[in-house]
C-alpha cells in the first residue's frame, strides 16, 4: 500500500511547518488599494539632498519644499524610532500635495514599506462598525516579511516498517492528516510528511517502492513531488540556482522573500460568512460572497507572527497609514486611534485635513481642524501651501508624460490657467477626457481647443457651487 513508504524525518521545522501550512503563506495574495495611488505614480520619494535639503525637482516631486524637507526629518525621526505614539496631520488646501507626501514618506522609508490610504468618511457603512473599517486599514499598513527556503531532494522511494511507521505517527497510524513518505538518499533515510493534494499526485504518477522522486520543499514542507525527468524540466535542475549536489543530499537552497501585510494573512485565513445549509448557499449565490474576519482570527494570526518573528523567518515591516480628510472622523474613532498608535503593532499614522477650526463631527466642540486635544497634542503637524503658476504646469507636465499624453506648452500653460483658477486636482484630471477628445478629432496631442471642449462640459467644485448659488430657486433645498 502507498500507505506504508518508508521514512526518517525533517522534524527541524516542524513548528514552522505546521504555521505555515495552516497560514497558506503561498496563496495569500495582495489586497493593497492600487486604485487611489494611481494617480501620484510619478512620486518616488521625498527628492532631498543628504543634507536634508529639497531639490527643486526630483523623485517626481516640484516646489512644496519646506513640507518635504520636514516630511524628511519625520522619516529621520521614524528611522531612530522617535515616533512611537504620535502621527502626523498634513494641513494645507486641496491639491496641495498631501497624499503625494505621505507616498513620498513611505516610499523613503523602503520600496517594500506598506501605504494605505483611505478616507475619514470610509468610516460609515451601514454594515461594518466604524472601528473595525479603522481596525483593518490599521492591518493593511503593516508588512510582514517572510523568509522561506526553497530546498529540492532527490532519492529513492523505500517501504517503511510498521514499527516506523508507529513511531513517526505517534501511534495515531494513517488516520493522521498527513502522509508519510520515505526517501533513501546516501545520507540514510528521509522522512517526509506530505500534504494530502500531493499525496495524491504521488498516487496518480503511480510511484511505486524503488522509484527515484524529486521532492521540493518549502522551509520543511513539502510542497512538490515528481519523478526524476519531468520533475527535473519542470523545475529547471540545471539552472543556476538548484546547483546539482551529489544524489540524496538537498540540491540546494534558495531563499524565498514574501511581503504580506496582516491583512492579506487576515483575508485568506477568514471563513466565508454563513453556513453550509441550502439556505445560507441560495443566499451566497445572490450576494457574492463575504468573509468574516474576527477578533478571534486577527489574535490567532497574530500569535503565529509573532511566533515566526521569534523564530527569525520573518520580520515586521511597519508601513504608512494615510487617513485624508480626518476632519470626517467622530469620537468613537478618535478614541480607538488614541488606543491603536500605542500598540506595538502600529503603523506610522499620517492624517490630513483640508479643514481649520471646525466642530469635532458629532459634538458640539470646536477644535482645530476637528481634531480633538488630545488627539491634537500627539501630533507633528505640517502645513503644505497652495502652487505658483511655473509649479502647477510643471506638475501637470509630469502627469501628462506619465500617462503618455502630448499636450503642447501653450496648451500646458492655459491648463496651469485653469488650475489656478480652480485646483491642481481638477487641472490634472482634465488630462485624460481632453485625451480622447484630441483622438476624436484625429490628433495625437492634446491642444488648447481640446481643453477648451471638456472645460465647457466638466464643472469644477467652485464654478459648481456658484452655479448653485446663482440657480438656487431651480434646485430642492
Ligand atoms: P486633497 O486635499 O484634495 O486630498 P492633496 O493635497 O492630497 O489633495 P494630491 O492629491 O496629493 O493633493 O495632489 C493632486 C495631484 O498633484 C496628484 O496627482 C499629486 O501626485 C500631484 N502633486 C501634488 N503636489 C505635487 C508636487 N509637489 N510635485 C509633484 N506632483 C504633485
Amino acid at each position: 500500500s502507498p500507505f506504508s513508504f518508508a521514512c526518517n524525518t525533517l522534524l527541524l521545522q516542524k513548528r514552522i511547518r505546521e504555521n505555515m501550512e495552516k497560514m497558506r503563506i503561498e496563496e495569500v495574495q495582495s489586497t493593497t488599494k492600487k486604485q487611489r495611488v494611481a494617480t501620484h505614480t510619478h512620486i518616488k520619494g521625498l527628492g532631498l539632498e543628504a543634507s536634508g535639503r529639497a531639490l527643486p525637482f526630483a523623485s517626481g516631486f516640484v516646489g512644496q519644499a519646506e513640507a518635504r524637507e520636514a516630511c524628511g526629518l519625520v522619516v529621520d525621526m521614524i528611522r531612530q524610532k522617535k515616533m512611537a505614539g504620535r502621527a502626523l496631520l498634513l494641513a494645507g488646501p486641496p491639491g496641495t500635495g498631501k497624499t503625494a507626501l505621505a507616498l513620498g514618506i513611505s516610499q523613503e522609508l523602503g520600496t517594500k514599506v506598506p501605504f494605505c490610504p483611505m478616507v475619514g468618511s470610509e468610516v460609515y457603512s451601514s454594515e461594518v462598525k466604524k472601528t473595525e473599517v479603522l481596525m483593518e486599514n490599521f492591518r493593511r499598513a503593516i508588512g510582514l516579511r517572510i523568509k522561506e527556503n526553497k530546498e529540492v531532494y532527490e532519492g529513492e522511494v523505500t517501504e517503511l516498517s510498521p514499527e516506523e511507521t508507529e513511531s513517526v505517527t505517534g501511534g495515531y497510524g494513517k488516520s493522521i492528516s498527513h502522509v508519510i513518505i520515505g526517501l533513501k538518499t546516501v545520507k540514510g533515510t528521509k522522512q517526509l510528511k506530505l500534504d494530502p493534494t500531493i499525496y495524491d499526485a504521488l498516487i496518480k504518477e503511480k510511484v511505486a517502492v524503488g522509484d527515484v522522486i524529486y521532492i521540493e520543499a518549502n522551509s520543511g514542507a513539502v510542497k512538490r513531488v515528481g519523478r526524476s525527468d519531468a520533475f527535473a524540466t519542470e523545475f529547471d535542475l540545471e539552472a543556476e540556482e538548484y546547483v546539482p549536489l551529489p544524489k540524496g543530499e538537498v540540491h540546494k537552497k534558495k531563499e524565498i522573500v514574501q511581503d504580506v501585510t496582516l491583512h492579506d494573512l487576515d483575508a485568506a485565513n477568514a471563513r466565508p460568512q454563513g453556513g453550509q445549509d441550502i439556505l445560507s448557499l441560495m443566499g451566497q449565490m445572490m450576494k457574492p460572497r463575504k468573509t468574516e474576519i474576527t477578533d478571534k482570527l486577527r489574535q490567532e494570526i497574530n500569535k503565529v507572527v509573532n511566533r515566526y518573528i521569534d523564530e527569525g523567518v520573518a520580520e515586521l515591516v511597519p508601513g504608512v497609514l494615510f487617513i485624508d480628510e480626518v476632519h470626517m472622523l467622530d469620537m468613537e474613532c478618535f478614541s480607538y486611534l488614541n488606543r491603536a498608535l500605542e500598540s506595538s503593532l502600529s503603523p506610522i499614522v499620517i492624517f490630513a485635513t483640508n479643514r481649520g477650526i471646525c466642530n469635532v463631527r458629532g459634538t458640539d466642540m470646536t477644535s482645530p481642524h476637528g481634531i480633538p486635544v488630545d488627539l491634537l497634542d500627539r501630533l507633528v503637524i505640517i502645513r503644505t501651501q497652495t502652487y505658483g503658476p511655473a509649479e502647477m504646469i510643471q506638475i501637470l507636465a509630469i502627469r501628462a508624460q506619465v500617462e503618455e499624453l502630448v499636450v503642447d506648452e501653450e496648451s500646458l500653460a492655459f491648463l496651469g490657467e485653469i488650475g489656478q483658477r480652480t485646483s491642481l486636482r481638477h487641472a490634472v484630471q482634465l488630462l485624460s477626457p481632453a485625451s480622447v477628445v484630441s483622438k476624436m478629432n484625429g490628433r495625437d496631442s492634446i491642444c488648447k481647443g481640446d481643453l477648451d471642449e471638456v472645460c465647457s462640459l466638466y464643472l469644477d467644485a467652485k464654478s459648481s457651487a456658484r452655479l448653485l448659488q446663482e440657480q438656487q430657486d431651480k434646485y430642492i433645498s
